[in-house]
């Protein structure tokens, strides 16, 4: 079961998700495309291990395994899964950089609020 990064990481992307994952598969998109937001993190469902190490080290707390993703987000798995099928690997980087590191709890809860996911 591959783990997925929602909407939650949009505009925020702290990046630690990717600096613990064993098999480095999370990446960001290098290249401009409307229905893929670059800021924001993708994980490969095919390279994914299932080892769940990213999902306590995402301060946002933007990443789900895909059976627990929230409804509001159900979307992200197909995102997550698509951008690896339309883009070729050229287009990924795992070099990401972070938008907005060390969230407080009011900054955490705002951009839940902003999703409608409380
Ligand atoms: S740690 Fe969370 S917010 Fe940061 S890039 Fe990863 S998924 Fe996005
Ligand atoms: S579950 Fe493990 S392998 Fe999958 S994205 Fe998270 S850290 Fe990487």
């Amino acid at each position: 079961m591959p783990w997925v990064i929602t909407k939650l990481c949009l505009d925020c992307k702290d990046t630690e998700c990717a600096e613990v994952c064993p098999v480095d598969c999370i990446y960001e998109i290098q290249v401009e495309d409307e229905n893929f937001p670059k800021n924001m993190l993708y994980i490969h469902p095919a390279e994914c291990i299932d080892c769940a190490a990213c999902e306590p080290a995402c301060p946002w707390q933007a990443i789900f395994e895909d059976s627990q993703v929230p409804a509001i987000f159900n979307a992200d798995i197909e995102l997550n899964a698509k951008v690896f099928e339309v883009h070729p690997p050229e287009d990924f980087t795992t070099e990401v950089t972070p938008i907005s590191k060390n969230p407080t709890p009011e900054q955490i809860a705002a951009n839940k609020a902003k999703w409608g996911y409380a």
